[in-house]
């Protein structure tokens, strides 16, 4: 049996999106700047998609700008707004548990002169809200939490955290690459003023994304061009990434949550009934898809290889930390010592995924943490 359970990392591309995608490639190849019909076409195109992502977050049109992915959507969300607000000792607050693409900026930012706090998190990996309370200064001038957390499924209180910003006067940006379909998001009522979105994450192509900019929000532009996208994003759109992106927007539906929601379930419950597991992140206000499980007396990577063989991909920390030594920052911020961290597995789940698949890797983590915890001089001795 194949089981895809990496779906944190990437999703299949559904084969609807495909065939909506198609046809942008060949006969409605134009370039939306131009004014003849081809390009015309490519506009509506465009708007439509607009329109429809648009509609998903409770945004107007205008303000959806397209980027190559959700690393670019994070990056022109914080450099843009620290550069346009400009004075580098201006304060930024995040959390522990960013994904790299937020992380990585605020160190970068760090690096010019900008001042950054790194929010706490607790066993969970919720942020502590009366610490970004007291974080906020006359200096401030965003704070960027992330909606979902990739790796253990923490879904933050947004609504609360962008209450806090509003009565603060302070930007507030959220990357929602995780969350979106999965998780309500209503830009109007949780405060927003900036937010990330991906395709590749939510069964569309892999090189297209979104940010949120709110109404009177002005972006330094992260690379020189024409004044395409409000004149936040220059480059000629990719319109056939663009219309997938709306199209998995519009095939994503309640069903799917409700069918991954009763997949993970099982999942968590039965591998949890495995001696000496733990759960990472909460059991409530957790992203649907995710079961992320801390296998004691078990060397992660060696679990990995071993379900790869048995035809079960999953993921130990995120694809971008999967390749380092360093236990994952997030397992570290919620505080888990080194050897538990370097023995979790995290399993996300897509709407294609059956119970079947679910039985079959049951079956096979409870094997393989068998065999792995028989050859380990830690798991004996204790
Ligand atoms: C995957 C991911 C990103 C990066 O998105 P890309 O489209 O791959 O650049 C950013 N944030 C989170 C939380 C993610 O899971």
């Amino acid at each position: 049996m194949k089981v895809y359970f990496d779906h944190g990392s990437t999703t299949p591309v559904d084969s609807t999106v495909v065939d909506a995608m198609l046809p942008y490639f060949t006969k409605e190849f134009g370039n939306a700047s131009s004014l003849h019909q081809f390009g015309r076409q490519a506009k509506d195109a465009l708007e439509a998609s607009r329109q429809a992502i648009a509609k998903e977050i409770n945004a107007k049109p205008e303000e959806i700008i397209f980027t190559s992915g959700g690393s670019e959507a994070d990056n022109l969300a914080i450099k843009g707004l620290a550069y346009r607000l400009g004075g580098k000792t201006c304060h930024i607050i995040t959390s522990k548990i960013e994904h790299p693409a937020v992380l990585n900026t605020c160190k970068q930012l760090e690096d010019e002169g900008f001042k950054v706090t790194y929010l706490d998190v607790d066993p969970e990996g919720f942020i502590d809200i009366e610490q970004l309370k007291t974080a906020i200064g006359k200096k401030t001038i965003l704070i960027s939490v992330m909606h979902a957390n990739n790796e253990i499924g923490t879904i933050e209180d947004i609504k609360a955290i962008g209450q806090i910003a509003s009565d603060n006067k302070v930007a507030f940006h959220t990357d929602a690459v995780q969350s979106f379909t999965k998780v309500p998001i209503d830009v109007e009522d949780m405060n927003l003023t900036l937010a990330s979105f991906s395709a590749h994450k939510i069964h569309g192509p892999k090189g297209v994304g979104a940010l949120y900019v709110r109404r009177g929000t002005k972006l330094k532009k992260l690379a020189e061009g024409g004044h395409h996208e409000h004149d936040m994003r220059a480059g000629t759109e990719n319109i056939a990434g663009i219309v997938g992106f709306a199209k998995a927007v519009e095939i994503a539906s309640k069903d799917h949550v409700a069918h991954m929601t009763k997949l993970r379930d099982k999942l968590i419950n039965r591998l949890l009934k495995i001696p000496d597991t733990r759960l990472n992140g909460p059991r409530k206000n957790r992203l649907c898809n995710n079961a992320n499980i801390a296998f004691n007396y078990v060397e992660g990577e060696s679990m990995l290889l071993r379900l790869d063989m048995k035809g079960i991909a999953v993921s130990t920390g995120s694809a971008c930390s999967s390749q380092s030594l360093e236990p994952s920052h997030v397992l570290t911020a919620i505080g888990l010592k080194p050897e538990i961290a370097h023995g979790c597995i995290r399993f996300t789940l897509g709407y294609e995924n059956t119970m079947d698949e679910v039985d079959y890797t049951i079956d096979a983590a409870r094997e393989v943490v068998e065999q792995l915890r028989a050859m380990s001089p830690l798991a004996k001795s204790k």
